[in-house]
C-alpha cells in the first residue's frame, strides 16, 4: 500500500513524524524452542505445524523469508487519561500478512522480537511470564466467545531478559520468550490519534479510507467517517458487555490498547475477577485511582471512544461525532441487560427485570462471592428455598467469607425475588438453564492458575501449562472441574499476590 512508511530499517528509538510505520527486522535470539502451538488457529490459517528448526526459527525472529515485510507500527495514546504522545510497537514486529484458505487476510506479529524505533527506553523483549499470559489468555478469550487477538505460537529465546519483578521491585533476570500474535488488524485508536496530534490530515484520511475499505467494506458513500465511527462505537460497547459477562478485567485500557475492530488487545496486567468486586483492578500502576477497575470498564470504553472522536475532528462534523459517541450508552445498556437476561436465564428483560438485575449487582458487590462459581450454582438453584440459612448454605461453595446476618437476609431476598421471576418465565426450565450454561463460563483462567503454570514452566515442569491449554478450550463444560474452586487464600490480594504491572 502507498502508505507513508519509514523504510530506513534503522532500529534506533526515535520520533518518526510523517510515517505510519517503520521497517524493523527482528533481532535474532540465542535459540528458538517451540513451547506451544495452537493447532486450531493454525488450521484456520492454513499453516502447518512447524517441524524443521528453520520453520521454528521464524517464530522467534531468527528466520525472515523474502516474502515477509517486517515493520513496527507507529501510534500514540492516552495513558491513564493523559496524552502520552508517540508510543508505537516497541517490541511487536509484524512479519506481514497471511491469506487464509477462507480468503481472510491476517496480520502475523512477533511480540518480543527486539528493538524497534518505538522501543523508547525499553529493550524490545518480552519475558516468559508475560508471554505465557498473553498466549493462554488470548486463546482463552477466543474460546469464551469474546472478540480478541489470537496467539499462534509461543517460543523461548534461550536468552535472559532483565526485569523489575512485580512482587518485590528488585531487578532480576527472567527467561525470554516470543509470542506470535494474530489478528485481522492490530490497528488501535492510537494509530488515528497520532496522526491528528501531528496534524497529518492527509495520512489520517488515507488510513481511515484504508481501514474502511479493508475491514468495513460495506460502508460506502456520503458520511463514511461517521458511519464507520458508529460501528467502532457499537463494537466497543459490545466488547465491554462481553468483558462484564465473563468477569474479565483488562487492567490497562489506554487508548493505544483499544482495537479499531473491537477486539480485546494487549494482554498485560489483566485478570479475571475471583470475588465479585467492581473496584477490583489487577494493575499495580492503577492504584490508588482504580481507573481501570472492573466496574469502570464500560465508562472508560466510552471515554476512549471520545478520544477517538477527537482524532476524527479534521474529517467529520463535530456535532455528528458527539451524537454518535452518545449512542454508546444506549447500545451498551441494551446489550448489557440482554446479556444479563441470558446469565439469569430470563425469557425476556422487562423494566422490572432491570431492577432485579441491579439488585443482583448490588448484592454481589456486597457479598463478594466468587463470580464464576456463583453463577454456576445459580443454574441449579432449587425452585423453592426454605429459609436464609438454606440459601446461604446453597451458595457456600462460592463464598470467600462467612456471611453476616444482614448479608444472609440480602441474599435470601435476592434469591426469593429471582425465583418469583423465574416462575413467570414462558420458556421451559431446561431451556432457561441451557441459556445460562451458554452465558456463564464454568472454567475461567484464574490469575493464580497462570501463576502456578508459569512457576512450573520456569522449573521445567509443563504439566499445568499443558493442561490449561486444553481447559481453555472448554470453558462452558464441566470437563475440567478440578479447577472449579475458589481462589486459594495465598493468592488473594490481601496476601499481596494477584497484582501485576503493565510492562513486562
Ligand atoms: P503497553 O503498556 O503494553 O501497552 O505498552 C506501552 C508501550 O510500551 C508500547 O509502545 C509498547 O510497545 C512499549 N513497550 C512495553 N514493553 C516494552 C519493551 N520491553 N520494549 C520496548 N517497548 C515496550
Ligand atoms: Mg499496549
Ligand atoms: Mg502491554
Amino acid at each position: 500500500e502507498a502508505f507513508a512508511g519509514d523504510d530506513s530499517g534503522t532500529l534506533t528509538p526515535r520520533q518518526t513524524p510523517g510515517v505510519l510505520y517503520s521497517k524493523a527486522r527482528p533481532t535474532p535470539v540465542e535459540k528458538v524452542t517451540l513451547l506451544a502451538w495452537s493447532d486450531e488457529l493454525a488450521d484456520e490459517l492454513g499453516i502447518a505445524r512447524p517441524s524443521e528448526q528453520q520453520e521454528i526459527d521464524i517464530l522467534g525472529g531468527n528466520h525472515v523469508t523474502d516474502t515477509m515485510y517486517p515493520y513496527a507500527a507507529c501510534y500514540a495514546g492516552h495513558q491513564f487519561g493523559n496524552w502520552a504522545g508517540q508510543l508505537g510497537d516497541g517490541r511487536a514486529i509484524t512479519l506481514g500478512e497471511w491469506e487464509a484458505p477462507d480468503g481472510k487476510t491476517w496480520e502475523l506479529q512477533l511480540k518480543g522480537a527486539g528493538l524497534t524505533p518505538y522501543s523508547r527506553r525499553a529493550d524490545g523483549r518480552a519475558v516468559l511470564r508475560s508471554s505465557v499470559r498473553e498466549y493462554l489468555m488470548s486463546e482463552a478469550m477466543h474460546y469464551l466467545g469474546v472478540p480478541t487477538t489470537r496467539a499462534l505460537s509461543l517460543v523461548s529465546t534461550g536468552e535472559p531478559v532483565l526485569r523489575d519483578m512485580f512482587y518485590n521491585g528488585n531487578a532480576a533476570y527472567e527467561p525470554g520468550a516470543i509470542v506470535m500474535r494474530v489478528a485481522l488488524s492490530f490497528l488501535r485508536f492510537g494509530n488515528f490519534e497520532m496522526l491528528n496530534a501531528r496534524k497529518e490530515v492527509d495520512n489520517l484520511r488515507q488510513l481511515i479510507d484504508w481501514t474502511i475499505s479493508r475491514y468495513y467494506p460495506h460502508i460506502i458513500g456520503e458520511n463514511k467517517v461517521i458511519n464507520w465511527y458508529k460501528e467502532v462505537v457499537d463494537r466497543t460497547a459490545k466488547l465491554m458487555v462481553e468483558w462484564m459477562r465473563v468477569g474479565f478485567v483488562h487492567g490497562v485500557m489506554n487508548t493505544d490498547n483499544m482495537s479499531i475492530l473491537g477486539l480485546t488487545i494487549d494482554y498485560g496486567p489483566y485478570s479475571f475477577m475471583d470475588n465479585y468486586d467492581p473496584n477490583f483492578t489487577p494493575n499495580t500502576t492503577d492504584l490508588p485511582g482504580r481507573r481501570y477497575a472492573f466496574g469502570k470498564q464500560p465508562s472508560i470504553g466510552y471515554w476512549n471512544l471520545g478520544a477517538l472522536a477527537g482524532a476524527l475532528l479534521p474529517l467529520a462534523d463535530k456535532d455528528q461525532l458527539v451524537a454518535t459517541l452518545e449512542t454508546f450508552k444506549d447500545v451498551y445498556w441494551t446489550e448489557y441487560y440482554a446479556m444479563m437476561g441470558r446469565k439469569l436465564g430470563l425469557d425476556q428483560v422487562t423494566q422490572l427485570d432491570r431492577d432485579l438485575i441491579s439488585q443482583f449487582e448490588k448484592t454481589l458487590a456486597e457479598l463478594q462471592p466468587d463470580m464464576t462459581i456463583f453463577y454456576q450454582l445459580l443454574i441449579d438453584l432449587p425452585l423453592s428455598v426454605e429459609d436464609e440459612d438454606a440459601v446461604a448454605d446453597f451458595f457456600k461453595q462460592a463464598l470467600y467469607d462467612d456471611l453476616t446476618s444482614e448479608q444472609k437476609t440480602a441474599l435470601y431476598t435476592l434469591i426469593s425475588n429471582y425465583l418469583e421471576r423465574l416462575n413467570t418465565n414462558k420458556i421451559r426450565r431446561a431451556d432457561s438453564q441451557d441459556m445460562m450454561r451458554k452465558a456463564n463460563p464454568r472454567f475461567v483462567l484464574r490469575n493464580y492458575l497462570l501463576h502456578q503454570a508459569i512457576e512450573g514452566l520456569e522449573k521445567g515442569d509443563d504439566a499445568l501449562f499443558v493442561k490449561l491449554q486444553e481447559a481453555i478450550k472448554k470453558p462452558y463444560s464441566n470437563k475440567f472441574d478440578e479447577f472449579f474452586q475458589t481462589r486459594p487464600e495465598w493468592a488473594s490480594q490481601k496476601a499481596g499476590c494477584s497484582m501485576l504491572s503493565c510492562s513486562s
